[in-house]
């Protein structure tokens, strides 16, 4: 194929697919990356048919604007992968200082080498921006939640594809010279891959967008907004998953209610008492193994779900989460004031089936209403007072 062909058909793609991004990006500006990425894809497209106006051989000035803004282009979408993953951005001054660098080395390759030159600069440049950025990629995916390791595995695939062939096209044109830049089996190849993978990634990086949101709406519907930990939704679903493997561990429930909570809001405010409650949610959450959960099921009421039946193990949880909690010192939210809190701790008997757990629940709310009876700041369990 012409290859002036084949680099318009890979500026289209370029330019289509950051369109697209950019589309999807007005209905979501705060989706993380896909403005950078989308603004990427559009420079990347505008180099690419500058490259094409100036002619692909010579050396002028139009040619050199397309490599810097191809340059510019690599450094944003890699700062769009930055945002995504939950890595700080490069400051733009930094970027800006980046791209004039690179774009240095580019007008210096061009001046005392000429059109090779400059060739085997931007692919070397070019290259090791790719593998950075794969680099990056590749670090990151084990530490974003598991749908996403799939999209994620594919880019580096992908983007570390781009780095290899890019660094190999370098050298190809540093031996070879002028004519296998855009013409012979290397450089279509180059071309054809390019101009596939352009609109590969494109999608790629819109299904990472959907499921890192599909994410975010089952973490609103099964999460309490204000401790993170689940709320009546995500108890329900963790219950299920539960019991839904092949052969669950039976399950045992505690139910913790923090002591005259309602004379930290009246005495403190209700900020603070929000503070409480979040402190409270952590140090449930910093006690308990894998398998365990906890959910907040009313305003300062939480119940814990505990794998396993063994009957001391359970109290010993209870009674761990019991001393933690009245350890817990809280900053108040105004002034430098800690706050301190007891919680009286419900524990049901053990049951074996997801329809076992409303009965539990009630176990668990006996037990505790005996602890509020006894003075609070304590913890029972049925089975206590069943003499078993
Ligand atoms: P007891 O020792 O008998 O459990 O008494 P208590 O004061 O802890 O319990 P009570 O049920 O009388 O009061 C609970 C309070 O929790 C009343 C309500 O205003 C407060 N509350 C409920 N939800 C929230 C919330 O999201 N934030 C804050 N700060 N307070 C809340
Ligand atoms: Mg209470
Ligand atoms: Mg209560």
């Amino acid at each position: 194929m012409d290859p002036a062909t084949v680099i318009l058909m890979l500026a289209i793609h370029l330019i289509a697919s950051g369109g697209l991004m950019a589309l999807v990006w007005r209905r979501m500006p705060g989706a993380p990356g896909l403005g950078r990425w989308a603004l990427a894809s559009g420079l990347f497209g505008a180099a690419y048919l500058a490259r094409l106006l100036a002619g692909l051989q010579g050396v002028d000035a139009l040619g050199l604007v397309s490599d810097g803004v191809m340059l510019l282009a690599v450094l944003v979408f890699g700062d769009g992968v930055r945002e995504f993953v939950g890595r700080a951005p490069v400051p733009p001054r930094r970027v800006g200082v980046l791209a004039l660098l690179l774009i240095g080395t580019e007008v210096a390759a061009a001046a005392f080498g000429g059109a090779q030159a400059r060739h085997v600069a931007l692919n070397a440049m070019i290259g090791l921006l790719y593998a950075q950025i794969a680099w990056i990629l590749a670090a990151e995916r084990t530490r974003q939640s598991a749908p996403l390791h799939a999209p994620l595995a594919l880019l580096v695939a992908i983007v570390g594809g781009l780095s290899v062939l890019t660094l190999l096209r370098g050298a190809h044109i540093a031996r070879d010279g002028m004519p296998v830049a855009f013409h012979g089996p290397m450089a279509q190849g180059y071309y054809l891959y390019a101009s596939v993978t352009a609109v590969v990634t494109a999608l790629t990086l819109v299904w990472m967008m959907l499921l890192r949101l599909n994410g975010q709406l089952a973490d609103l519907a099964t999460r309490d907004a204000l401790t993170g930990v689940f709320n009546r939704n995500g108890l329900a679903q963790a219950l299920k998953q539960h019991f839904d493997q092949r052969q669950a561990a039976p399950l045992t429930l505690l139910l913790v209610d923090i002591d005259h909570f309602k004379r930290i809001n009246d005495t403190l405010g209700h900020a603070t008492g929000d503070a409480v409650l979040q402190g409270v949610a952590r140090e449930l959450q910093s006690q308990l193994r894998a398998g365990d959960f906890v959910a907040r099921i009313g305003g300062e009421e939480f119940l814990v779900g505990c794998v396993g039946a063994d009957r001391a193990i359970v109290l010993a949880l209870a009674d761990r989460l019991h001393r933690s909690i009245g350890r817990l010192q809280v900053p108040a939210a105004t002034g430098s004031e800690r706050i301190g809190c007891t919680a009286s701790i419900g524990v049901s008997a053990s049951f074996d089936r997801f329809d076992g757990w409303e009965p539990a629940a009630s176990q668990a709310d006996e037990a505790l209403y005996r602890v509020k009876a006894a003075g609070r700041d304590g913890v029972q369990s049925h089975l206590a007072a069943c003499g078993t």
